[in-house]
């Protein structure tokens, strides 16, 4: 005889479960949202089986209740970038001194062994604060990729790999081997590797032209996402229009060729020279984006992450949030790694849009979840209706309205 699965009821004061949303732009985002009050999740064999409301009368016998008490629960969130490899170096960077002072106090501790304590413990957090859905930067260092992985794996925790291409010296990818050399080995060594990954680029001040146009060329052939970080720092502004400042004195002879050349473009325009823009492209920061730039970001397809609160701490400046909800573009929200943040939990991303920019919960609600996981590339998640995962995050009270 086979026993049945045990009914677990979640209760909670207030749900949203965002049936029905999928990712939403512009005005859409700022929609009123279905809440739920008085709240019951059944769940069975991990899924979300029924929704009930007005005290969730009509329970099933026998069911275990768990009461989440006066709180408002919402689809898991999704931290579409961090990069969990980096975690062993929390608290070890300069910040609040701009981009280039903080690069230059990371490099050094690149070399350092990264640390599986280290990425346990970040997964463990993000999946304890009801991260569903991770975007990671992987591949660059050894054993990152791996690690990350399987902790990914032992939390629950859903993750979309992007192995970064970094540098102009390196052996140049091709169609039939796009990976940059340190994930090649991965890969080599655990051939499962290949299914949860995509090649990246870092930026475009950092890594050959050539190499993030074959990146992102397989990418759209392999239907994924390719993601690099743009528009970040007004350093990398600054090198790539003028070919000179912090950033330049940083990266010559160590990263840049002897021969290179500044494009003379603002990072928006090299990037769409490079044709590095469109459907399928999550750029991540722009925080140097001016309001003509993010119009054609948007008009392009593209898709945009935000790490505001990695911005503050380096001393970037915020990127032009309510530009960019009115633009039309599709936002999502990531923490960056533990090199420029304190935690992990992309909620809090969302609560400094909250009360820093005065961001409706609505928008804030849409960017944690549906958008994160299109952003991402990963269909249907983000809800919490029946058949889907039941994973699901409690809101911090700044986000209830
Ligand atoms: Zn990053």
């Amino acid at each position: 005889m086979i026993t049945p699965a045990p009914t677990l009821v979640l209760r909670a004061r207030h749900l949203l479960t965002l049936a029905g949303e999928g990712p939403a732009v512009g005005e859409q985002l700022f929609a009123p949202l279905k809440k739920l009050d008085n709240a019951a999740l059944v769940v069975r064999d991990g899924l979300v089986a029924e929704v009930l409301q007005n005290g969730g009368a009509g329970l099933p016998a026998g069911a275990q209740v768990r009461d989440m008490g006066d709180v408002c629960i919402a689809p898991a969130c999704v931290n579409a970038h961090t990069h969990l490899q980096l975690s062993h170096l929390e608290g070890r960077t300069v910040w609040r001194k701009g981009f280039a002072r903080w690069l230059a106090s990371l490099i050094p501790l690149l070399a350092e062994p990264v640390s599986r304590a280290a990425i346990d413990d970040a997964c463990q957090s993000m999946a304890g604060v009801g991260t569903g859905l991770v975007g990671d930067i992987a591949g660059s260092l050894p054993d990152g990729f791996a690690l990350a992985r399987q902790a990914c794996r032992e939390t629950g925790l859903n993750a979309r790999f992007f192995c970064e291409w970094f540098g102009f010296a390196t052996p140049f990818p091709d169609e039939h081997n796009p990976w940059p050399p340190q994930c090649c080995k991965d890969i080599a060594d655990n051939l499962e590797l290949k299914t949860c990954c995509a090649p990246a680029g870092h930026a475009l001040y950092s890594t050959a032209p050539e190499i993030l146009r074959i990146a992102q060329s397989y990418c759209r052939k392999i239907n994924s996402i390719f993601t690099f970080h743009l528009a970040e720092s007004s350093e990398e502004t600054r090198l790539l229009t003028n070919g000179d400042g912090p950033l330049r004195d940083l990266y010559e002879g160590i990263v840049l060729p002897e021969n290179w050349r500044a494009p003379g473009l603002r990072p928006l325009a090299y990037a769409e020279e490079l044709q590095l823009l469109g459907p399928g492209t999550l750029a991540v920061h722009g925080v140097q984006l001016n309001p003509q730039e993010i119009r054609r970001l948007a008009a392009s397809g593209a898709a945009l992450c935000l790490c505001p609160r990695s911005n503050y701490n380096l001393g970037l400046g915020d990127p032009p949030v309510n530009a960019l909800l009115e633009s039309g573009a599709l936002l999502c929200l990531g923490t960056d790694g533990l090199t420029s943040n304190t935690d992990l939990d992309v909620r809090k991303e969302a609560v400094s849009l909250r009360e820093e920019m005065d961001v409706p919960p609505e928008a804030l609600v849409r960017l944690l979840t549906v958008n994160g996981a299109a952003a991402l590339g990963i269909e249907g998640a983000g809800q919490l209706t029946p058949g889907c995962p039941a994973a699901f995050c409690v809101l911090p009270s700044s986000l209830v309205y």
